[in-house]
């Protein structure tokens, strides 16, 4: 039994209203892996990096138990790079660069021994590369959840469509549920999400938090308002891996879990955004994160009295 999660394992240079970074790692696949470890003692990463990742980042994923063999290392070649910069309300956020190097010809290897796969995390990469690791599985995983971007509903959106047929659970970010449905509401956006494949839809609304959609029914879970938040890259992608980390840990699938498992996510993802990059999830304690936890239970809990 694990978790496998893809996506890309990158180098990010950012720029927030609070600084700017040279060359850090980042990646959707190395925030999912980071996150789902606090939950999951068995996650494995598929991936590809070039030969500038570099030893020393490569240790940070197997220091937090995460199985690497799925990762493959392209020598002569350089890494994914993305480059963003963050608006004043750092919500919203301007692409600089996407440069695709050893993504390009991305062939990913699925080892044998992650073919015990219950729980797929697909995280932003390519949708043909995200169908291609569902089809290598020798059995389809109990649960199959999608992150994606605008990126890919720009230049490839039949093959992404197709992707979405295929997963459990979806979660992307308000405008990207307007783009993918055309419509301004997300309730109407929701229900025609849900027609196109996954059972449950979940949509991140940065600080405002995140709602889930699953048949009729909607949950709504707040973001914990911060005093320091420094740079939101890889929050929604550490939400995710949370969220299915927790869920490969409780290892029941229902609206109940799921609700729960969308908590856990928000409280890694408010951790990430504290600091760059990946520092602030590097080295939580299950104290600090259960503490994180507490604080949102009490942030929305009430009684109507009479
Ligand atoms: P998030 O802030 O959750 O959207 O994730 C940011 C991470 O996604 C960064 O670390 C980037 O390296 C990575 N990223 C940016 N653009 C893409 C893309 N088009 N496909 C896959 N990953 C990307």
């Amino acid at each position: 039994m694990s978790l496998i999660i893809i996506g890309t394992v990158a180098f990010d240079a950012l720029e927030t209203p609070f600084g700017k970074t040279d060359k850090i790692v980042g990646g959707a696949a190395t925030y999912a892996s980071l996150a789902a470890s606090y939950f999951y003692d068995k996650v494995k990463i598929v991936g590809v990096v070039g030969e500038d990742f570099g030893q020393d980042n490569i240790n940070k994923f197997t220091e937090h138990g995460i199985d690497i063999e799925g990762l493959q290392i392209k020598e002569g070649e350089k890494s994914f790079f993305w480059s963003g910069r963050y608006h004043n309300d750092m919500n919203s956020r301007d692409t600089l660069a996407t440069e695709l190097n050893v993504l390009e010809n991305f062939d990913p290897v699925i080892p044998d021994s992650y073919q015990d796969c219950e729980y797929l995390m697909l995280g932003n990469l390519t949708p043909l590369v995200q169908q291609t690791v569902i089809n290598r599985l020798n059995h389809r995983p109990r649960l199959i959840v999608l992150d994606t971007m605008n990126f890919w509903m720009d230049i490839m959106m039949d093959d992404l469509k197709e992707t979405i047929r295929m997963v459990d659970v979806l979660t992307i970010n308000d405008a990207e549920a307007r783009q993918l449905s055309g419509e301004y509401s997300l309730v109407k956006a929701a229900s025609k999400i849900l027609e196109m494949g996954p059972k449950y839809l979940i949509i991140k609304k940065g600080e405002h938090g995140a709602l889930l959609f699953h048949e009729d029914k909607i949950f709504s879970a707040p973001a914990l308002p911060l005093a320091e938040v420094f740079d939101p890259t890889g929050a929604g992608d550490t939400f995710a891996g949370g969220f299915i980390g927790y869920l490969a840990k409780v290892g029941t699938i229902n609206f109940t879990n799921m609700k729960n498992a969308i908590i856990f996510g928000s409280a890694l993802a408010s951790f990430c955004v504290e600091k760059f990059g990946t520092e602030r999830i590097l080295n939580l304690t299950q104290e600090e994160v259960a503490a994180r936890v507490q604080q949102f239970v009490s942030l929305s809990s009430f009684t109507i009295e009479g």
